[in-house]
């Protein structure tokens, strides 16, 4: 297994591989950038085929955190942390103490918080062995509604731009990973903004109560692409826009939580080529980062919060508008505009230094 040679490889700036025998982990920390602060993300815990799949896993998402922070302007650099779930039997809350320990020997160059199958109680097993960690219960907590709210800020935006208008009153979405914690949430909001919801997700039971609360319709995970609907919104995992899905979608907008939605960069050509506009994942779905950035700032302010939403909408905005005129993927110009962001930091870091 090559790192330096990976593709995913993009001169991160450390990967760090830590194990513990006795707790059984095998985790991959992966420090992207720290060029405008700390590098921040969460941490995934996933049953991972392969150590490889793992490790292409942590140079992917750290990378997008560096994206993702740059695009919302935060003050953080991008990172991202993956364990491996053991086989059998494991001690969680020691496991995630083991964890605290590799964060810790990264002298806060790191900075953790949840991601998939990581929840706020985790996080507090690995705060007992370090203080690098945010999301924790009694501050900024569960990041989903905050990211839940900016996704669907960004399906508005998208729909705005496809009809009209801003009222979503009789869209329909297609919501994928809709029992999950962001799913969820963004599920409450387009119901309240009177839109017709079809939910999928592998815990098809968890979905009843989406039938009864918002009145959606459930679909077979393995129909959800199929849907003719307005909006398709990936919440579940990554590599879901591929050649095997692209021509399935009768959508307008792909608009969703999931991180790395595209599984190669040319999807996002193959999309605009369809006719479907695409809100490039780490741009809309930062919100919860920015919530866990309020933490670190150490004056957790709302205000400055919700103006970072509203900022996230307009970055948006600026991205879809350069798509359209430059006739260009939406997903290449936020890549280059992160890149180009991250450029100028790390050459003023190191005018600085
Ligand atoms: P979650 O684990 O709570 O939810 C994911 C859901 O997807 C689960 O209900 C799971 O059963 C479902 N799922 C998995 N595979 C599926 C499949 N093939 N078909 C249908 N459903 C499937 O995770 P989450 O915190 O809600 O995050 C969802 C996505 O959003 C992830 O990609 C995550 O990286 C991304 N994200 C989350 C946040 C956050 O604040 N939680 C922030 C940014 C990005």
């Amino acid at each position: 297994m090559s790192v330096f040679e990976h593709p995913s490889f993009d001169n991160h700036e450390k990967v760090l591989f830590a194990t513990d025998e006795k707790t059984g982990l095998k985790a991959i920390i992966g420090v992207h950038s720290t060029a405008r602060g700390p590098a921040c993300g969460g941490c995934r815990f996933w049953t991972y085929e392969s150590s490889a799949d793992a490790l292409n896993d942590a140079l992917r998402l750290s990378q997008g955190m560096s994206y993702k922070n740059v695009m919302a302007d935060l003050p953080i650099g991008g990172g991202k942390s993956v364990i491996m779930k053991p086989a059998g039997a494991f001690d969680r809350e020691a496991l995630f103490e083991a964890f605290g320990r590799a964060v810790e020997s990264l002298n806060g160059h790191y900075i953790t918080a949840e991601d998939v199958g990581v929840s706020p109680v985790d996080m507090v097993s690995v705060r007992k062995q370090t203080r690098h960690v945010t999301g924790l219960p009694e501050a900024s907590g569960d990041p989903s509604p905050v990211t839940a709210e900016g996704v669907f800020r960004g399906i508005r935006a998208c729909v705005r731009r496809a009809t009209g208008s801003d009222d979503l009153s009789g869209i329909r979405v297609a919501v994928q990973g809709a029992a999950g914690h962001v799913g969820t949430y963004l599920c409450g909001h387009l119901h309240k903004a009177g839109a017709q919801i079809f939910v999928a997700d592998m815990n098809v039971d968890a979905l009843e109560k989406h039938k009864a609360e918002f009145g959606a319709v459930i679909v077979d995970k393995d129909n959800i692409y199929d849907q003719v609907v307005d909006v398709f919104a990936p919440c579940a995992l990554g590599s879901i826009i591929n050649p095997e899905t692209i021509d399935r979608l009768k959508v307008r907008v792909v608009a969703g939580a999931a991180n790395n939605q595209l599984a190669m960069l040319e999807m996002g050509a193959e999309l605009q080529r369809r006719g479907i506009l695409y809100a490039p994942d780490y741009v809309i779905n930062a919100g919860g980062i920015i919530n866990v950035t309020g933490e670190i700032r150490g004056d957790y302010d709302t205000a400055w919060v919700q103006q970072k939403l509203v900022n996230l909408e307009a970055t948006l905005g600026e991205i879809l508008d350069r798509a359209e005129n430059e006739g260009r993927p939406s997903n290449v110009i936020a890549d280059e505009m992160a890149r180009a962001r991250l450029e100028e930091a790390a050459a003023s870091k190191a005018a600085a230094d």
